[in-house]
C-alpha cells in the first residue's frame, strides 16, 4: 500500500484548500532536544511551508518550567493567525503531560489529543483525530478494503494510534480486538485478523507466521535500526498478506499529510467555512 503516493495526493488538495482559506498558521512547540521529535517536527515544518501553511516552530529548552509552557500555549490558543497547535511528545518528565495537553484550545489541537476531542471520538461523535489513525482509514479506503463486519486487530493501545483507530474502525463497523503487552496469546489474535493494525514501537514483532493468508495489514512501527528505519511487521509478512504497507513509505507519509489536513480542518471550522466530513 503505497503510503507515499496517497500523501502526495493529499498534501496537494491541502496546499489548494489552504488557498482557498486565505493561508492558514500552525505552531508546533517542542520542548528538549530529542531527536528522534527534532526530525518529526522539521518535517512536519517542511511540509507545511510546501502546502502554504504559515508554521510557527517554537522551541524551548528542556528545563522550561511547567508555567511557561502552558503561557506559551495560552498567547497561541488566542493568536487569530494560528489555526492549529501541536505539542510534540514525549515531554521532558518534570512537565505533566495531560496538563500541557489540556491546556491547548480543543477548536486548534490538530493532534487530536485533548480530552474533549478524545471523547468525541469515542461517542462517535464528529471531531479533530489524531493524524496517525486518520492516516490508516484513509489508507484502507483507498485500497477498498472492507472494513463492516471485518476482523479487525489492533496491537498497542497507545492514546495517540493504538486506541483512537480502535474507535475508528469500530465507527466503520468492525468487530474490534485490542491487544497489547498483557495479551496472553498474541499469535492466536493476531491470525484471526483479517485487518491488522500494529503500532508497538519493537522492531519486527509481528512475523509472516502471524499473518492470516490474504489479511490486510498496517504496520504503524517507525524503529531505529543499524538498517535504517524499519517497521514492527517483518517485511516478509508481505508474502502472505493481501495488502500491507511498507515501512518507510506507508504510514509515515500520510501521518504528515493528515497532520495537514486537520489543520485544514481546524481553520475551516473555526471560521465556519467547513463543516466535518460524513464518516
Ligand atoms: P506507545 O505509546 O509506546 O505504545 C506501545 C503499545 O504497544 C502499548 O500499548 C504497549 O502495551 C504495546 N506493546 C508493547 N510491547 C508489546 C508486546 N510485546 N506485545 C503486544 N503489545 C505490546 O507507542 P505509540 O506511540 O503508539 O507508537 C507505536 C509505534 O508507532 C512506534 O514505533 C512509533 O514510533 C510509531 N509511530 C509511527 C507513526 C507514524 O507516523 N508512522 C506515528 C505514531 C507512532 P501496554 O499498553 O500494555 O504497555
Amino acid at each position: 500500500m503505497d503510503g507515499k503516493a496517497l500523501a502526495q495526493r493529499i498534501r496537494a488538495e491541502v496546499k489548494d484548500e489552504a488557498a482557498r482559506l486565505g493561508g492558514l498558521g500552525l505552531a508546533t512547540i517542542l520542548v528538549g532536544d530529542d531527536p528522534a521529535s527534532e526530525t518529526y517536527i522539521r518535517l512536519k515544518h517542511k511540509a507545511a511551508q510546501e502546502a502554504g501553511i504559515r508554521s510557527n516552530d517554537l522551541r524551548l529548552p528542556s528545563e522550561t518550567t511547567e508555567e511557561e509552557v502552558l503561557e506559551r500555549i495560552a498567547a497561541l490558543n488566542i493568536d487569530d493567525e494560528v489555526d492549529g497547535i501541536l505539542v510534540q511528545l514525549p515531554l521532558p518528565d518534570h512537565l505533566d503531560e495531560a496538563r500541557v495537553i489540556g491546556a491547548v484550545e480543543p477548536a486548534k489541537d490538530v493532534d487530536g489529543i485533548h480530552p474533549l476531542n478524545a471523547g468525541r471520538l469515542y461517542l462517535g461523535r464528529p471531531t479533530l483525530v489524531p493524524a496517525t489513525p486518520v492516516a490508516i482509514i484513509a489508507l484502507l479506503d483507498e485500497y477498498d478494503i472492507e472494513l463492516e463486519g471485518a476482523k479487525a486487530v489492533v496491537v498497542g493501545r497507545s492514546d495517540i494510534v493504538g486506541k483512537p483507530v480502535a474507535h475508528l474502525l469500530l465507527q466503520r463497523h468492525a468487530t474490534v480486538t485490542i491487544c497489547h503487552s498483557r495479551t496472553r496469546d498474541l499469535t492466536r489474535e493476531t491470525l484471526d485478523a483479517d485487518v491488522l493494525v500494529v503500532a508497538v514501537g519493537r522492531s519486527w514483532l509481528v512475523t509472516a507466521d502471524m499473518v492470516k493468508h490474504g489479511a490486510t495489514v498496517i504496520d504503524v512501527g517507525m524503529n531505529r535500526s543499524e538498517a535504517g528505519v524499519v517497521g514492527d511487521v517483518d517485511p516478509a509478512a508481505m508474502e502472505v498478506a493481501g495488502h500491507m504497507t511498507p515501512v518507510p513509505g506507508g504510514v509515515g507519509p500520510m501521518t504528515i499529510a493528515c497532520l495537514l489536513r486537520n489543520t485544514v480542518l481546524a481553520a475551516g471550522l473555526r471560521r465556519k467555512a467547513l463543516a466535518f466530513p460524513a464518516s
